[in-house]
């Protein structure tokens, strides 16, 4: 089987020279799936996992920009439109300075996986620039995203390709670049989803990553006769997946201890409450200043200044900031201060030595293409409103994401339950976010 899945990775590397990121996804997928493959006659020998890994289209686009010295701006635009067996292209736009080919197929390959895992009809993309919004007005960053639309129009549509946010891209930039959609083509669609509610978005939907992560965890814990009740629980970032992870944490009684960004991360030792909590929103969401003046408002708090919050004892961990931001020694450090649980927020926070260390330790591990599909498949609600021209309560979007966040998490089960009662998370989400994908391009045939 080991050689197999090497022979596989090996073409895959020789055809994505200098994508890291991009292989190390690939990988853990290979792992999992083809073992699964090989037992599988109706799977077995049609290429399918080697036709999913070449993306159906890669778009990379100039995107020229005034800021407001007058000095012209060049960045690089980009939408990986990687699979579209059952549904049409979706997955969120990452403007960071980091942003590069190998992050975009990495994050559109896992965005396959999970949009399947929702059982909605999504295929997956994903998309950005490496444009840097910190720090720019915000009629510089208008300007961005009304030139990055100009051209991405034409690769996008409401039955075609449907982006969303990711880093860097929240409701400010979903409102420009939507204004920018509508009036180059022309009518009003939902080819964009986290829109306004004022404007097609649906309840729920900023909320629901962070939601779901947690929503996931309790399922998990569940299973163990457990709960987030009285249980400490470490968050890193501070963006739209942390803030409602840590909302929902506090909602079902549990301890939130630290939050981070990319300087450092807060340790409050006496938790960080909904009051501090939306103190926290305003300073990230409005001021848009540093995690560390949190301590102006409370002083009680440390800051440790470039580092992440994983040396923090604790029972739970929510790695909710970017990928790789949890490694080997750190998932040591977790297991030793008797973490018995992590759920993924972000996408691929954990490197694989971190996952190895989390499997022999035998805690509860949930990957982000399961544990944060609460994001995505908000996403779909919303798109199912928008082509109803109709909105469902609070009540009745947050249902549904309960129910699909328990769905994908049975599906884990079926999947990744070992003889000895041990549920992978991991080989459970890939093989039931491959299934659907695999089945829907046997019956399309070779396309
Ligand atoms: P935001 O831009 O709202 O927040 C990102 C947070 O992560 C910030 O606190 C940021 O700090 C921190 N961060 C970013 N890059 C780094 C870095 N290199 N090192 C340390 N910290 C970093 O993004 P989201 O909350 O939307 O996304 C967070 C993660 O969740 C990403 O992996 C994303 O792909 C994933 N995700 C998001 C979904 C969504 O619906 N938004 C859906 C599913 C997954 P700073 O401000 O200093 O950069």
């Amino acid at each position: 089987m080991k050689s197999i899945i090497n022979e596989f990775l090996d073409q895959v590397k020789q055809r994505n020279p200098n994508e890291p990121e991009f292989i190390q996804a690939v990988e853990e997928v290979a792992e999992t799936v083809i073992p699964y493959i090989v037992k599988n006659d109706i799977y077995y020998g049609k290429n399918i996992l080697l036709r999913m890994v070449e993306p159906e289209r890669v778009i990379t686009f100039r995107v020229c920009w005034v800021d407001d010295s007058g000095e012209i701006r060049v960045n690089r635009g980009y939408r990986i439109q990687m699979n579209s067996a059952i549904g049409p292209y979706k997955g969120g736009l990452r403007f960071h300075p980091t942003v590069n080919l190998s992050i975009l197929k990495f994050l559109a390959f896992e965005q396959v996986f999970k949009n399947s895992l929702t059982t909605l009809p999504m295929g997956g993309g994903k998309g950005g620039s490496d444009f840097d919004p910190k720090g720019k007005s915000d009629n510089e960053i208008m300007r961005f995203c009304h030139a990055f639309m100009s051209e991405l129009f034409r690769h996008i549509g409401h039955n075609t390709d449907v982006p969303a946010g990711d880093i860097g891209v929240g409701a400010r930039e979903i409102g420009f670049l939507f204004g920018m959609y509508k009036k180059i083509s022309n009518g009003f669609t939902g080819v964009l989803t986290g829109k306004g509610m004022s404007w097609g978005g649906s309840l729920i939907r900023p909320e629901a990553t962070g939601y779901g992560t947690v929503y996931f965890a309790e399922n998990m814990l569940k299973i163990k006769n457990d709960s987030l009740e009285g249980k400490n629980v470490i968050i890193s970032g501070s963006g739209n997946v942390a803030q409602f992870a840590a909302e929902k944490v506090l909602q079902l009684g549990g301890k939130v201890l630290t939050l981070s960004d990319s300087s450092g991360y807060i340790y409050d030792e006496d938790g960080i409450d909904l009051e501090k909590l939306e103190f926290v929103m305003d300073l990230k969401n409005v001021k848009r200043a540093r995690i560390s003046t949190y301590l102006d408002k409370y002083p009680n708090a440390k800051f440790v200044k470039g580092k992440t919050p994983w040396e923090v004892k604790c029972d739970i961990a929510l790695p909710c900031a970017t990928q790789n931001e949890l490694n080997k020694n750190d998932a040591k450090t977790l297991l030793e201060n008797g973490c018995i649980c992590v759920s993924e927020g972000a996408n691929m926070p954990s490197t694989k030595g971190a996952i190895d260390e989390f499997h022999k330790a035998k805690i509860l591990f949930a990957p982000g293409k399961a544990s944060n599909a609460g994001g995505v498949a908000t996403s779909g609600l919303e798109m199912t409103q928008n082509s109803l021209r109709f909105n469902w309560t609070r009540e009745e979007v947050d249902l549904k994401l309960k129910e699909i966040i328990s769905n994908i998490h049975n599906s884990c089960i079926e999947y990744g339950k070992d003889e000895n009662g041990y549920i992978d998370y991991v080989k459970g989400a890939n093989i039931a976010g491959f299934v659907k994908v695999a089945d829907a391009m046997l019956a399309q045939g070779i396309v």
